[in-house]
């Protein structure tokens, strides 16, 4: 098999990035945007010593689950991966993708649910960070383009909420009008990056983050002032990023207008979020998921509860009216502030968050003594680490409740809790992320008597 030769391939599975999987002469064949059942003509992208990249050139026989995505670019660029699938079928997708891991680990006994839909299918998201570059001669918004930076002009970005959409583009059409010049990646000149903007359901507040290569630049002024008058924003930050960087904030906020955050609800807790607070992307979702680990782990008024890699204490205040105690740990030190603050926001006394990372805090804690009764713990995607588990055990929950973005690192660590006495018999995905292959899910460890 070569590049650039043109195949016919019948597609047998998905991949876990939602790639088309199809077998041709010993190679496993990964077709962008195929899907299962379809027979496709193929381009040869890259070839491997087991595997290979293809492009479809014409669809032959196309799946009954497939759907016309409206803009081609939303797939193209990444944004929404998924989106010319059904979203039962998304579903289904993810539930597939745990009951896979397990199988691979042995645990075939274990009972996954349905993936527990979103309340919303597109326009989801209360945030979008969105790349400004100059294309043709304009500034413009859009997305990159998968693998590299090609900026795609966008106006509809899907999956974020619309309001937030119309902000983008109205913010857009004043830098334009004031000729301010889009971020230039190569020279390293030019003056906006990034827009970063959030809204909040509960209350619709707007907040808009120029991300910019200067603290200032002439027209700034004039561009705030515009900004402001745009219906719905209450806040406007300057973040300052001079660096020559993929990560996309910089470390300094410069408020320019308006309040330095915004106020958002979870279920009925509030949550005052600042420029840098990691924030849950799925509001109306959200409530929906931690009902779920509430209701899976069986709260009693008298339980110590420990809130693990806590963010702004989105689960722990979600938690901390059913039960005696809160204690939460987080390594970004300003999200530790916000949880603070967001107990007292919301008339929470029992809850108290510390700044550290959760594989040193949590051996002191169970070395200090501390008995627990519930531990949620929400890690990144990398999971958790073996002394976490080993000082988390050593504390003597009757319950450990896992949270994960990572089916694949979560399926690993419930194994070691399997080998200290805690059991599981059922993981429950949950969407929060439609359109795209991410799977989130919950499940509920018991200490074995
Ligand atoms: N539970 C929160 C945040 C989940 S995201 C929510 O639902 O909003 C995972 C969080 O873990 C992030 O806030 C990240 O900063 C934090 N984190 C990453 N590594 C960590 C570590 N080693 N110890 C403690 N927290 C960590």
């Amino acid at each position: 098999m070569q590049k650039n030769q043109i195949v016919d391939l019948e597609i047998t599975d998905l991949s876990y990035e939602a790639m088309g999987v199809a077998h041709l002469e010993g190679l496993t064949i990964f077709v962008a945007n195929a899907l299962p059942g379809e027979v496709v003509s193929a381009k040869i992208l890259k070839v491997k010593k087991n595997f290979a990249f293809a492009k479809i050139e014409k669809i032959k026989k196309e799946s009954p689950d497939r759907i016309n995505v409206k803009l081609r670019q939303w797939v193209q660029t990444g944004l929404a991966s998924l989106a010319h699938i059904k979203y039962d079928k998304q579903l289904e997708f993810k539930q597939r993708q745990v009951v896979n891991l397990l199988k691979k680990a042995h645990l075939d006994n274990i009972e996954v649910g349905q993936t527990l839909a979103s309340p919303e299918e597109v326009g989801y998201r209360n945030k979008a960070q969105v790349p400004v570059r100059d294309v043709k001669g304009k500034l413009d918004i859009g997305f990159f383009r998968r693998h590299s930076h090609d900026l795609v002009p966008l106006t509809n970005f899907f999956t974020t909420d619309p309001e937030i959409d119309r902000v983008l583009v109205n913010v857009r059409d004043i830098l334009r009008a004031n000729h301010v010049p889009a971020y230039d990646e190569l020279h390293h000149k030019g003056e906006v990056r990034y827009l970063d903007v959030r809204r909040s359901k509960a209350s619709g507040e707007i907040m808009v983050i120029l991300i910019t290569l200067h603290k200032d630049f002439p027209q700034l002024k004039k561009v705030t002032q515009e900004i402001s008058k745009i219906n719905g924003v209450t806040s406007i930050i300057l973040n300052h990023n001079p660096q020559k960087t993929n990560v996309i904030l910089g470390k300094k906020d410069y408020l320019l207008w308006g309040n330095d955050y915004i106020i958002d609800k979870i279920g009925d807790v509030k949550f005052k979020i600042s420029p840098q607070s990691f924030f849950q992307i799925n509001s109306l979702q959200t409530p929906r998921l931690y009902d779920l680990a509430i209701k899976k782990a069986n709260l009693q008024p008298d339980d110590v509860v420990i809130d693990a890699y806590s963010g702004i204490g989105t689960i722990g205040l979600s938690v901390a009216k059913h039960v005696k105690e809160v204690r939460g740990m987080e390594v970004v030190k300003p999200a530790v502030e916000d949880a603070n603050n967001n107990a007292r926001l919301n008339g929470i006394s029992n809850a108290k968050y510390v700044v550290g990372r959760a594989e040193d805090i949590m051996p002191q804690w169970a070395s200090e003594g501390l008995k627990t009764d519930v531990i949620f713990v929400d890690p990144p995607r990398k999971g958790l680490t073996p002394e976490f588990i080993d000082a988390a055990v050593k504390t003597a929950p009757k319950k450990i409740v896992y949270i994960s973005c990572n089916p694949a690192t979560m399926v690993r660590d419930l194994q070691l809790f399997q080998e200290q006495g805690y059991d599981f018999k059922r993981i429950d995905p949950v969407d929060m992320f439609p359109q795209t292959p991410h799977v989130e899910s919950v499940t509920v460890l018991t200490k074995q008597k």
